[in-house]
């Protein structure tokens, strides 16, 4: 079970200590450690599947406001970073189910209006259906806004035309939120934001991605894709700004997710360390594997920090804490995956076999220092806020 001591931090209250106490106890009850699904068809399977089980269980409150079938009058990033963290530890394609939960509804739950709320999102708080987050396209990751998809207004509908790719959750969601440019002149505040439904005209799964840690991804297709104008989530134009409150709340928790795979690595790793004999001691005994298990403990505690700091910061102060959740989501992905990597090396051979968790979470972690603002960009980002701080004090 995972080591929850960092709840008695300041940064959380007892609400959050309730959270931690019924994540343990949904995962004593439901060990989702079972074997990798071999390739993406059957990690789809296992996502929908433990979709449904969060959902039954109560744990996809978390990501759905108080009037909507959630745990919480408002989205509570704290709560979603520690589910994360419990999950990650778990499984990480339980985590991802339950992420992907809300990423894709969180744009309908800050911005969408009162009759798409009620559509959707207790249909997401319990699992029943499934949501995903559609910004990347072949020529826009990074540089998101250089998007090509279109959308005109036609009459009282919205035609859309365009493709997306690298979407999670591609092929079993039920919605697809999407972005597209309603209005070229305008750059970032000419992009706007719709709800695509599966079962929509025009709109097509265009092909499946294989990745080194398989999970449901892929290209999407919309040709004369046509939509009510009821689909469009907050106002015209304003797609750009809501993608980028998404990050806000959804990058430290990357971080979460990643920290909760590194403290699984190093749970193992310290095991097998204090277990394999070796020159007539323990691999523990030796004073250069306390040095590499220090260094791994403490690349945790930074990072749980960081994660932390960031989150607590955005719900105490409900305004955005771009800089910190930079902060928290560079270190925790790129620490996560040095820890996993040290836990390799202390399994020796056996690290790097399948079936090894060691292994697993090699593969796992390194998605997650590229999706939701790469490690680059996040650095960009925290430069330019130092910079501007500079500039506003007048130095
Ligand atoms: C497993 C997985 C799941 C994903 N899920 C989703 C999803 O659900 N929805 C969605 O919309 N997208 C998703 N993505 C896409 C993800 O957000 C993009 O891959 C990411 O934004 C990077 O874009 P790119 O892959 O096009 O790389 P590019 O933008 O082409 O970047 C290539 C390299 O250039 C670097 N770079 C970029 N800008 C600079 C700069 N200014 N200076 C220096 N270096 C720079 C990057 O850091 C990177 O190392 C997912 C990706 C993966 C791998």
């Amino acid at each position: 079970m995972m080591d929850s001591r960092h709840t008695a931090w300041p940064f959380f209250d007892d609400r959050h200590r309730a959270v931690a106490a019924r994540l343990q106890d949904f995962l004593t009850r439901h060990p989702l450690d079972e074997e990798e699904p071999a390739d993406a068809a059957a990690a789809a399977e296992t996502v929908r599947s433990h979709a449904a089980l969060l959902g039954r269980e109560g744990i996809l409150s978390y990501l759905v406001p108080g009037a909507h079938g959630g745990a919480f009058a408002e989205l509570d990033a704290r709560s979603i970073c520690l589910c994360r963290e419990f999950l990650g530890y778990a499984n990480p394609l339980t985590d991802f189910a339950f992420v992907m939960q809300g990423l894709g509804s969180a744009p309908v739950s800050r911005f969408g209006s009162d009759e798409m709320k009620a559509e959707i999102l207790p249909r997401i708080a319990s699992g029943e259906a499934l949501i995903a987050f559609a910004l990347t396209e072949e020529s826009a990751g990074t540089d998101a806004a250089a998007m090509q998809s279109r959308a005109y207004k036609d009459g009282g509908t919205w035609l859309l035309n365009g493709t997306k790719t690298f979407i999670s959750n591609a092929g079993i969601a039920d919605y697809y939120v999407t972005f597209a440019v309603t209005d070229a002149e305008r750059g970032t505040r000419g992009i706007s934001a719709f709800l695509v439904r599966a079962d929509d005209p025009g709109f097509r799964v265009s092909e499946t991605l294989d990745v080194i840690s398989p999970h449901p991804l892929g290209s999407l297709s919309f040709e004369d894709c046509r939509l009510p104008a009821g689909r469009l989530i907050g106002e015209e134009g304003q797609g750009f700004a809501i993608a980028m409150a998404n990050l806000d709340i959804f990058r430290p928790s990357v971080g979460a997710a990643a920290l909760g795979f590194a403290r699984r690595a190093m749970d193992a790793a310290l095991d097998f360390a204090a277990n394999r004999r070796m020159f007539g001691q323990t691999l523990a005994d030796f004073q250069l594997t306390q040095a590499r298990i220090a260094d791994m403990a403490t690349a945790l505690d930074a990072a749980a920090l960081l994660i932390y700091r960031a989150v607590w910061q955005a719900d105490v102060s409900g305004r955005a804490a771009t800089r910190e959740a930079s902060m928290a989501k560079m270190f925790a992905t790129e620490e996560a995956q040095k820890v996993i990597d040290s836990a390799v090396q202390l399994f020796g051979g056996r690290g790097v076999c399948r079936g090894n968790i060691a292994e697993k979470l090699y593969r796992d972690v390194r998605a997650l220092r590229i999706y939701e603002g790469t490690t680059e960009i996040n650095k960009l980002v925290i430069a330019r806020h130092c910079l501007k701080d500079r500039q506003r004090e007048g130095r």
